[in-house]
């Protein structure tokens, strides 16, 4: 099952969020058919969003994060909600690259190298904030983690895994976010981001069957303080109506012309694929109302 924990460590100078998220990059694999490289891309940006909106919202609030690079799957969409769902969209699922030099999967070449990494929190005010920093390694981590501390001033350490396996399907993944607290001293910094450099391989870790607590153990130190767990899901929050109120922004002569033309309207969510009907009937009642 998967789930994310909280923690903070003895110091209370650090705080972390770990998440196992293999079934939930499944379901994101077989909804938008992603291949390889793409799935690999597409599941850690879910992964890291969904650590941003752990790590920064309450209530209701959501944030989207578009990671816009030059490379073959084009721009990749993830929205996290406080109550840590996530969904997402990619241009191109169907990107499968060879293996790079280290005989991994090529996420830089999927992602590009030369982009933006936007973020966007509607936090339930009137303008939502927004605020983005260029893609400075298009492996997914190290743009959240940039973004983070150029954008938000926020030091951080992101770390994202998924592991595909030959059939596509997702063996593994998850990931952590690791801040830094006021009162953190340099030498502490300094202490934590070489334990951080020397763990095993997060991918393979999870493979193993190793937890968020035990991620976080290896991160914090044994002497940490759990501050919530609680399960995580690939989940899309989409119905009907809300696409009704999307069509019916549309000019009187575009929905007549889709009672004349295609008597009645379809339309489908780019997060889950899922389709919903307009009938005549349906398109009349909105023009009636305007
Ligand atoms: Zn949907």
């Amino acid at each position: 099952m998967d789930y994310l924990v909280k923690a903070i460590d003895h110091t209370k100078h650090f705080r972390a969020i770990a998440v196992v998220a293999t079934d939930l990059v499944n379901t994101a694999q077989q909804d938008h058919d992603t291949w390889s490289s793409a799935s690999a891309a597409f599941g850690r940006t879910l992964i890291g969003t969904l650590l941003l909106s752990a790590a920064e919202l309450t209530k209701d609030e959501e944030l989207t994060v578009r990671l816009q690079g030059d490379g073959p799957t084009g721009a990749i969409v993830a929205t996290g909600q406080a109550d840590y769902t996530v969904k997402g969209y990619l241009q191109n699922p169907h990107v499968a690259l060879p293996l790079n030099e280290k005989g991994k999967i090529d996420v830089k070449g999927a992602v590009g190298t030369k982009g933006m990494l936007s973020v966007t929190k509607d936090l339930g005010l009137k303008e939502p904030f927004t605020g983005q920093t260029p893609i400075v390694s298009g492996e997914v981590a190290e743009d959240f983690t940039y973004y983070l501390a150029v954008s938000e001033q926020i030091p951080s350490s992101v770390g994202l895994a998924v592991l595909v396996e030959p059939n596509n399907s997702i063996g593994a993944a998850g990931g952590f976010i690791l801040q830094a607290m006021p009162g953190a001293t340099d030498p502490e910094i300094t202490a934590i981001e070489t334990r951080i450099k020397n763990l095993p391989q997060l991918s393979q870790q999870i493979f193993e069957g190793k937890t968020p607590e035990d991620l976080l153990k290896q991160i914090l130190g044994n002497d940490l303080k759990i501050l919530e767990t609680s399960p995580v899901k690939y989940y899309c929050d989409c119905n009907k109506e809300k696409f009704g109120d999307i069509i019916e922004t549309l000019s009187r002569a575009d929905l007549m012309e889709m009672i004349e033309k295609d008597h009645g309207a379809e339309a489908v969510c780019k997060f889950c694929g899922k389709k919903y009907e307009f009938s005549e009937a349906e398109l009349q009642e909105m023009i009636n109302k305007k």
